[in-house]
């Protein structure tokens, strides 16, 4: 945008959207970018419903060591031995690791973030992000408490996923459903000929492709994906009606929000 655009729109509401989301391995037929990817296009659509500046994606995140003392998200949960140093869902069998930020460093850069951004004038600042570790999220909703200057000034965390039904609380992570979205989004960046044959099932450790039931410590006995879960069949379809729920989700969110501002 040039910036009489943005000034344009910042006047008639001064809300701005921070999509956010690591380069992170999300198995061998999907881009290293889809979180962030995801993160702004949704950002996108939001912002033709209800208003406001949408940054480009900050391609940024963090994730820490899985714990051997802990479960679910031991490395045991995955098929490990449990002795595993591993970080995220960089397993050891992945050629290509995650740019993932330490957790210090993506909290002082995204806090630099909304400090410009509130100098800048806006009012409504809501990050969006598509990335679902833990440690991620927790920084995130922190840096959204510390930086609120409520009645003034709003920092709204949210994440593109729908909120899941209990007891399963996790996003999976590179299945089904992220696949679809990014089927949706843009099909030529998708490849699942990168996986075997539908008839071989994709073990945990050997793809980094893991369901939600999975990250909430329900693994199956031999550690691979649940047939529902498979990325093998993901289509457009369903990844267009995941964004759409996924866009209503987020307007109501933010209008909410909106109306507290007047
Ligand atoms: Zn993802």
């Amino acid at each position: 945008m040039r910036p009489a655009d943005i000034v344009r729109e910042r006047t008639r509401i001064p809300l701005v959207f921070i999509p956010v989301g690591p380069l992170e391995w999300h198995g061998p037929h999907l881009p290293l970018g889809t979180d962030g990817l995801h993160a702004h296009a949704v950002a996108v659509e939001v912002a033709r419903r209800v208003g406001g500046v949408v940054l480009p994606t900050y391609f940024a995140g963090t994730e820490t060591v899985l714990p051997t003392d802990q479960k679910p998200q031991s490395p045991a949960n995955f098929g490990f031995d449990n002795t595993e140093r591993i970080i995220g869902m960089d397993f050891p069998a992945n050629p290509v690791k995650s740019l993932y930020f330490e957790e210090g460093v993506f909290a002082v850069m995204v806090r630099e973030i909304l400090r410009l951004l509130k100098a800048d004038g806006y009012r409504l600042l809501v990050i969006v992000n598509g990335h679902g570790a833990e440690n991620h999220q927790r920084t995130l909703r922190r840096l959204a408490a510390e930086e609120a200057h409520p009645p003034d000034v709003q920092v709204v965390y949210t994440i593109t996923f729908v909120p899941t039904v209990p007891a399963f609380s996790a996003i999976g992570h590179a299945e089904k459903i992220e696949t679809s979205i990014m089927m949706a989004l843009m099909p030529d960046a998708v490849d699942v000929r990168t996986l075997p044959s539908k008839d071989l099932p994709l073990r945990y450790r050997d793809y980094g492709i893991v369901d939600g039931k999975t990250f909430d410590g329900y693994p199956t006995p031999d550690f691979t994906l649940r047939a529902e879960s498979d990325p093998r069949d993901a289509s457009g379809e369903l990844g267009r009606g995941i964004l759409a729920a996924e866009v209503d989700h987020l307007v109501e969110t933010i209008q909410r929000h909106v109306q507290s501002m007047r």
